[in-house]
C-alpha cells in the first residue's frame, strides 16, 4: 500500500471512447490487471459505463470504459451511445481509441470531430498494432494528427500490453490535484452481482451466433453466501422469443450448460472462491423496452 499524504494526492477520470470493437474494454482490463469489463469479438459487447481504477504513485486513475459510439437505431443502442458521451463529458482526460487495422472510419472521424474543442487533454490510442505493419501505422498516425490538436498519439496493443505503460504514464501526469476518489484497493465500482451477470453475458456473446447475443440480457436473481465459503448464484437469461430460448438452451440444454460452465470457471477466478451457478432461460418479449432494466444498468431509458 501507498502512503501518500492527502495534499499530495492526485485523481481523476480518463474516458476511453471509440467505435465499437476498438479494444476499449481490453485496454481497461489490462490496466486494472483483472477483468472489470467484458470483451468479445462482437460489436456492442459493453452496454454501460464501467470504471477501472488504477493506482500510479500519488495518482489514482479512474478509467471509464464506455460503450462504443456509433449511429444508434434502437432504444438500447441510443442509451448505450448516450452513456458513452456522458462518460466522455464527465472526464478530465479523453483517450480516443481507434482500431488501427481498420483505419479511420466515419464513426471515429465523427467522435474526434465532437471531442476536439472540448478543452480537455485529448489523446489517441491506435490499437491492435500487433496486427499491423509499421508503415501503415505511420500513415494512419499522420492522418489522425490532421483531425484535432491531440496532445499525444499512442501506438498500443491492448492485447499484448505493448505501448500501454506510456499511455498510463501520460494519463497519470494529467491527473489534477485531488484526494483519491475511491479506496486505494478498489478496482471497479461494479457490484459483484452485476459483474457476475456481465460474465455470463460475455459467454453468451462468445458462444452464440449472429443476432442472438443482442436479444439476451442477464440478471442475477439470488446471491447466497454459503457457510463453506462458496457462493450460490442464480441468474436468468432473458430472451425475446420462444425460438431464441430454444437456441440458447440448445439440444438437451447443452448450450446453456456450456455457457454456465464457462461463466462459472471465470467467476471462481474473479471471486476467488467456489461458485455454484444456476442459469434459467426465460422469455421477456419486451425487455428492450423495460424501464427497470435500463435503470439497473445505469442507462437513460429516454436517451
Ligand atoms: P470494445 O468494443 O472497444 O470494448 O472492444 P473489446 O475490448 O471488446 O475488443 C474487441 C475485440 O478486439 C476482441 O476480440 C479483442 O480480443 C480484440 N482486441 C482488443 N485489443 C486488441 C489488440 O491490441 N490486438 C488484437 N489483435 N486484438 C485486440
Ligand atoms: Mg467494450
Amino acid at each position: 500500500m501507498n502512503d501518500i499524504p492527502v495534499e499530495q494526492q492526485r485523481a481523476g477520470f480518463i474516458a476511453i471512447v471509440g467505435a465499437p470493437n476498438a479494444g476499449k474494454s481490453t485496454l481497461v482490463n489490462g490496466l486494472v490487471g483483472t477483468k472489470v469489463s467484458i470483451v468479445s469479438p462482437k460489436v456492442q459487447t459493453t452496454r454501460t459505463r464501467v470504471l477501472g481504477i488504477v493506482m500510479a504513485g500519488p495518482a489514482q486513475l479512474v478509467f471509464v470504459d464506455t460503450p462504443g459510439i456509433f449511429q444508434p437505431k434502437r432504444r438500447l443502442e441510443r442509451a448505450m451511445v448516450a452513456a458513452a458521451w456522458t462518460g466522455a463529458g464527465d472526464a478530465d482526460v479523453v483517450v480516443v481509441m481507434i482500431d488501427a487495422s481498420r483505419g479511420l472510419d466515419d464513426d471515429s472521424r465523427g467522435i474526434i470531430e465532437k471531442l476536439k474543442d472540448g478543452g480537455r487533454p485529448l489523446a489517441v490510442a491506435l490499437n491492435k498494432v500487433d496486427t499491423m505493419h509499421r508503415e501503415k501505422l505511420l500513415v494512419l498516425a499522420a492522418q489522425v494528427n490532421e483531425l484535432a490538436p491531440f496532445e499525444r498519439i499512442f501506438m498500443i496493443s491492448a492485447l499484448t500490453g505493448d505501448g500501454v505503460p506510456d499511455l498510463l504514464a501520460w494519463c497519470a501526469e494529467k491527473m489534477p490535484a485531488s484526494p483519491w476518489l475511491f479506496p486505494e484497493d478498489q478496482l471497479s465500482d461494479m457490484p459483484d452481482r452485476l459483474l457476475a451477470a456481465e460474465v455470463t453475458r460475455e459467454k453468451l456473446f462468445l458462444q452464440l451466433h449472429q443476432e442472438l447475443p443482442y436479444a439476451c440480457t442477464v440478471e442475477t436473481e439470488t446471491w447466497e453466501e454459503r457457510a463453506d465459503g462458496s457462493v450460490r448464484i442464480d441468474q436468468v437469461v432473458y430472451v425475446q422469443r420462444d425460438g431464441q430460448k430454444a437456441i440458447v438452451l440448445g439440444k438437451s440444454g447443452r448450450q446453456i450448460k456450456a455457457v454456465g460452465a464457462a461463466a462459472r470457471t471465470e467467476l471462481e477466478e474473479l471471486l476467488e472462491r467456489r461458485v455454484h451457478l444456476f442459469l434459467y432461460v426465460k422469455v421477456r418479449e419486451n425487455w428492450l423496452d423495460d424501464r427497470e432494466r435500463y435503470r439497473e444498468l445505469g442507462l437513460d431509458y429516454d436517451a
